[in-house]
Order: structure tokens, then sequence, then C-alpha cells
């Protein structure tokens, strides 16, 4: 049973529906990684697909704040404005739902769903140095999370951590740990403005990285006229 493994769509309609498209007919279910909301303009769209579609999901830190879980003293000035035109727009329902989505990890089959990192949800996994303490705290050997909108991850063997390559397959190795990235549907910040996912094959033990073109002009002109600072729109451009 295949899974479609997303992160990071962040209320971009345009790239989720691209990436619905690319990946049609190559899995059963849909686990998510967190922050379907915050940047974008289609908030609702977006919630209101993953209440139908997916079967499992943990929550993001943009999901805590567009629900008004949190104050956004600690947010930039872009991802509060954001952050508070988000819950101008989301309905009831919408936010009742993203302020219910569970904290990770959360274990599915043998593997684990993070936003951050697993021993903490905001926390970002971006360097082995990040990534090497986590060995001995892992609790199965595969882990999918998100939070840094970077494709890629890290391979944990016993002497060393890797930095994980996200081109094409990764064959997963029976001995090693894995932290897997699919990288963010709806914000990409790897240098590359396509949006990004990844599909985990558990029979074979492989997980594919992907990449999908998607309407970035479509996207950032919603973003721009609905008010939202211009810089969220400029760096879909530039996957930055
Ligand atoms: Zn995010």
């Amino acid at each position: 049973m295949p899974y479609l493994i997303l992160s990071d769509i962040h209320a971009n309609l345009e790239a989720l529906s691209a990436v619905l498209a690319d990946a049609a007919g190559r899995y059963d279910r849909i686990l998510c990684l967190g922050d379907l909301a915050g940047y974008g303009a289609d908030p609702n769209p977006v919630c209101e697909w993953s209440r139908e579609k997916a079967t499992a999901i943990v929550r993001g830190n943009h999901d805590r704040a567009c629900s008004g879980m949190e104050s956004l003293e600690d947010y930039r000035p872009a991802a509060a404005a954001s952050a508070v035109w988000t819950a101008g727009q989301l309905t009831p329902g919408n936010i009742e739902y993203l302020s219910r989505l569970p904290r990770g990890p959360l274990r599915y089959d043998d593997f684990d769903l993070t936003h951050g990192s697993p021993e903490d949800e905001d926390e970002y996994l971006v360097t082995l140095a990040d990534a090497s303490p986590l060995r001995d705290a892992l609790t199965a050997q595969l882990t999918f999370f998100g939070h840094t909108h970077i494709q890629g991850g890290f391979l944990l063997a016993r002497r060393a951590t890797r930095r994980i390559a996200p081109e094409g397959v990764l064959e997963l190795e029976a001995d090693h740990f894995y932290l897997v990235n699919p990288g963010a549907v709806g914000q990409p910040r790897d240098g590359d403005w396509r949006a990004a996912y990844a599909i985990y094959s558990p029979a074979q033990r492989l997980v594919e990285y992907r990449r999908v073109e998607y309407d970035v002009d479509r996207a950032a002109s919603k973003i721009r006229a609905a008010g939202l600072p211009s810089a969220l729109a400029a760096r879909l451009y530039t996957g930055t």
C-alpha cells in the first residue's frame, strides 16, 4: 500500500492540485505532516480537502497560529500577518479542525509522522548536528518530518549521520534509522520553486522524492489580491 506523504501545503491550492495530479493512481492513502494553513490564499479549500482525504495528519505550528491557539509574538511580521488574515478567513468548522489536529509524533503502522523534530514539534531539523542526537530517541526506524520546507532528510547509521540527497528513489536499509522530509508542497525553501512531495512504498521499502511544476502565477496573484504581504508571493518564484 503506497502512501502519499505531504507536508507544508500552506494554503497553496495550485501546488496541492498539481501534486495530486502528478501522483494520481500511485498511492492508496494520504498522510500529512502539518501546516495546512498560513502564507497562502486558500486556507479553506485546503482544510476541506484534508478533512475529506487525509488518512492521518499531525498539526504544524501555523495550524496552531491560524486557529488562535497561540500568541503571534514570536512570529516574523509576514507570518504573523498571514496568520491574522487566515484566522479571519477560516470557517468555524475549519478553525475547529485545525485546533484539534494531533501533536506529533504520531505512530502510523510502524513509522512516525511529525511536523518538526520528534522531540519538539517546533524544532527545525536542518543540519547533521540537529539530527544526529536523535538516533537514540527514535522509536521507529522511519520518521517523516517537515517544517523546514527542505526536501531530503537524514540517514542515521550506527557510526555516522548522513544527509539524504532528494534525488529519485531512496532504498531503506534494515539497520539504519531514517528521518525523511518530503519537502514543502506549498512554499519550498530549498531553492527549487516546484512543489515537493514523496511517495512511500512499504512493501518495497522505497521512498520516492518528487517535484512538480504548478501554476505559481495564479497562487502568487491570489496572495497579492488578498492583501497578504507581497514577499509571500515573491518567494514562491524562487523557492526560498
Ligand atoms: Zn511550514
